[in-house]
């Protein structure tokens, strides 16, 4: 028996979305890495991926490849988060590459790799403006220079991060300049320099349009496996599927109450004035899942005309006033996610998970 809360998780959806951006990135000569961080490293999440043809696995956080990899998933994995100083060794025990744009971090990769007897492969990072990591493009030279002779690392390619912290697109210009900067690199450099890591599920459209520069070979892509959504305006994706992932939780309790509440009202348990409108006597469900679970901006009630009124840590309160059909202490209720709901509904212990389809 599941319990509830629970998250059902339909694998065949996550294998057909991986394959239509494989196919689709193929047609252009670019390689898909599927990106597992929203879902923990979920091992059954990333073998639907596999399955469904992407080259490796990446995920921001060591903890997630080391449960993929003792979950007996044999591929490449990629770090994606620059890595920690002080975690150097188990970068190197667990991820076979990671992004980088430190020396000091690349030299302690590098004695680590000297210790247990390997080659670490790196993509060195570079900032097209989005302005979350990596080098400033005119940094790029002096800095492949200086990181050139580091025993036990070697540098494969460049990347670059659009549309995560300023959203900035992804577009021919910026997309040639990761081009060129590459091609300079690779003159004269010992390192291989074969891996162009353009973009992530925000550089569909420009594959789509035909317009990504020849030169860029890698994408990683997360969203647009797991949600079938490119990321610039969240539009759902042709041939791929929104629903892979649904959120289900249990009323447990129904009551009718005036929707305003009685008293003197200060703070609520967050340290918010909540604000109420007085729309009479209301049938409300509260429901066995909160805010530690879920962020319930990010989520849609699957039922007409329920509505969201709000959530503490552990209740979530919805009108269903207006239901089409009359519910009850044992119902359960289903939700869609966006990106930011099914990331904190992926993290929470309280949220089981329901694989679909396996
Ligand atoms: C999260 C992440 C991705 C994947 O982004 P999506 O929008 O989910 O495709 C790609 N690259 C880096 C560096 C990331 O942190």
């Amino acid at each position: 028996m599941i319990h509830t809360p629970y998250i059902s998780i339909d694998l065949a959806k996550i294998e057909h979305n991986a394959h239509a951006i494989v196919v689709l990135c193929a047609q252009q000569g670019v390689d898909v890495t599927g990106v597992t961080k929203v879902t923990c490293g979920n091992p059954q999440v990333a073998k639907a991926m596999l399955r469904g043809g992407v080259v490796s696995l990446a995920d921001s956080r060591l903890e997630n490849i080391r449960r993929m990899r003792q979950a007996g998933i044999a591929t490449d994995y990629l770090l994606l988060r620059e890595p920690a100083l002080s975690r150097a060794d188990e970068v190197v025990a667990y991820a076979d590459a990671s992004v980088n744009s430190e020396l000091l971090t690349l030299q302690a990769l590098s004695a680590a790799a000297r210790r247990q007897g390997k080659i670490h492969r790196v993509i060195i990072m570079v900032d097209l403006g989005d302005l979350r990591e990596g080098l400033w493009p005119d940094e790029v030279p002096a800095f492949l220079s200086a990181a050139a002779n580091l025993e036990g690392i070697q540098i494969t390619g460049l990347g670059s991060n659009l549309s995560c912290f300023a959203g900035v697109v992804p577009d021919i210009h910026n997309m040639q300049q990761l081009v060129a900067l590459t091609r300079q690199a690779r003159l004269g450099s010992q390192h291989p320099l074969r891996i162009v890591s353009g973009i992530n599920s925000s550089g569909l459209p420009l594959i789509a349009s035909n317009q990504l520069p020849e030169g860029i070979n890698h994408a990683r892509i997360g969203e647009a496996i797991l949600l079938g959504r490119e990321t610039i305006q969240r539009h759902p994706w042709p041939g791929t599927y929104q629903d892979a992932f649904t959120l289900h939780a249990e009323i447990v309790e129904v009551k009718e109450k005036p929707s305003l509440p009685r008293g003197d009202c200060a703070q609520d348990a967050f340290g918010h004035y909540p604000v109420f409108e007085d729309l009479g006597i209301r049938k409300r469900a509260l429901l066995n899942l909160g805010r530690e679970d879920v962020d319930i901006e990010g989520m849609t009630p699957m039922l007409e005309n329920v509505k969201i009124i709000g959530a503490s840590s552990g209740y979530l309160l919805v009108d269903v006033t207006e239901a089409q059909q009359p519910l009850q202490v044992g119902d359960i209720l289903s939700f869609s996610l966006n990106y930011a709901a099914l990331l904190a509904a992926m993290t929470s212990e309280y949220v089981y998970k329901l694989p679909l389809n396996t």
